[in-house]
């Protein structure tokens, strides 16, 4: 079995993990490869940051900070101490003394010529991953939100998606996501490849507009998507009870003109990408309208408390895509 599962960060980080926990041991020969987002990196003293590709490495690779949902476990913070004592900025990001080797070797490595793909492939080596992981393109995309901004040209103005949810806290209206470079990015090599061979396909519970959405904006992954008719696609909401389980979805939920709920963002997919949609137990109500729209929906209980709810999660995917494909 080929499983291709597009990914943001900590909602698809925690469902990987689930998704080859439950594998090892219902399906020990089945191939998993991950589509990250790299819409979300940055440029921060020079080093190159890929947060949702770091994510799921840390996570899948065991060296996750549990508590918080990213960066390095047993993290310190002498270098960022530093650069604050020369009152270098931006301060407003995080970067941890164990983090910054990643990017630093990222940095070196694209420096000298390797594309992102081969640079995540190389990094991904040291953490034994038991995924492939791909970025979804090498070319830069970046995530910008507009906002009000009564001194600017306008009334408005874009920033970087990392300022607007790391120093903003999500709290100005987003009032549009422009993923500035996707329309003329290609995916990384073996993405539409992935795509091509999988046997099922998956959205886990990530952001849909800033995580899935971005990688969905790349010319022909959605298309890779759509044309194998082989693979049933199966997603898992990431609104649980009409809100997000973790973070500030709903704000850029609303530039789309999505409502929180899991019925809006099985909509904002749409029956021409997703066969099937997992709702949580608490959204119950909501399974006869995701079905009226031609998504088969079911409702499980959708929390990643921990491992075994997370690969419960994946094997209730997993069946649905199975229920899918019997038609
Ligand atoms: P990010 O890039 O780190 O923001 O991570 P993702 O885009 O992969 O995931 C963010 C989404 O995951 C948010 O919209 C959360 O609501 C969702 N999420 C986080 N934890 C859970 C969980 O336990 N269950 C569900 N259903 N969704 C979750
Ligand atoms: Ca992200």
């Amino acid at each position: 079995m080929r499983i291709v599962v597009l990914a943001g960060g900590i909602g698809a980080a925690r469902f990987l993990r689930g998704l080859t926990s439950h594998l090892a041991a219902a399906a020990p020969g089945a191939d998993v490869t991950v589509i990250g987002n790299t819409a979300d990196d940055t440029t921060l003293f020079g080093l190159r940051v890929c947060p949702d590709l770091d994510t799921v490495m840390y996570t899948l690779g065991g060296g996750i900070d549990e508590e918080q949902g990213w960066g390095r476990a047993g993290e310190t913070f002498a270098v960022q101490e530093e650069l604050a004592a020369y009152g270098a900025q931006p301060q407003w990001f995080a970067l941890g003394d164990r983090d910054i080797a990643t990017h630093l070797v990222r940095t070196q490595m694209l420096a000298a010529g390797f594309p992102l793909s081969k640079v995540t492939e190389a990094l991904s080596v040291r953490w034994h991953l038991p995924i492939r992981l791909l970025p979804m393109s090498d070319e830069r995309v970046e995530t910008h939100v507009v906002i009000e901004d009564a001194e600017a040209a306008g009334g408005r103005r874009a920033i970087h998606f990392q300022e607007y949810w790391v120093r903003l806290h999500a709290e100005p209206p987003a009032l549009a996501v422009i993923p500035i470079g996707a329309e003329d990015a290609k995916p990384a090599p073996g993405v539409v490849e992935a795509l091509e061979a999988a046997d099922v396909i998956l959205f886990p519970p990530s952001n849909p507009v800033v995580s899935l959405g971005t990688i969905l904006h790349v010319p022909g992954i959605r298309e890779a998507i759509s044309a194998n008719e082989r693979a049933p696609v199966v997603g898992l909401s990431p609104i649980v009870g009409g809100a997000p389980v973790r973070g500030m979805a709903d704000k850029v939920l609303a530039a789309v003109g999505t409502d929180p709920t899991a019925a809006a963002v099985a909509r904002f997919y749409g029956p021409d990408l997703l066969d099937g949609w997992l709702v949580d137990e608490v959204d119950a109500d909501a399974v006869a309208e995701v079905e009226a729209a031609g998504i088969r929906c079911r409702a499980v209980p959708l929390l990643m408390r921990d491992v075994p709810a997370a690969a419960r999660m994946a094997a209730e995917a997993l069946a649905l895509a199975a229920e899918v494909r019997r038609g």
